[in-house]
């Protein structure tokens, strides 16, 4: 019998530590899940999710 599931485990994710402050609140970030850019603006948590939300459906 071949075994077709044979990929390594996925890593968990990484947290970037650091201090940053949210670009549209204003909250202060300390841990990121990802390396921000510094030529990007970075949000909090609560931000982010509200940007991720689809505002314009079509
Ligand atoms: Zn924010």
């Amino acid at each position: 019998m071949d075994r077709f599931e044979d990929r390594p485990e996925i890593p968990p994710r990484e947290t970037v530590k650091g201090n940053w402050s949210c670009s549209e609140c204003g909250t202060e970030i300390t841990e990121l899940p990802f390396q921000p850019s510094p030529d990007r603006p970075i949000y909090c948590k609560d931000c982010w999710s509200k940007r991720r939300k689809p505002r314009f459906g079509r």
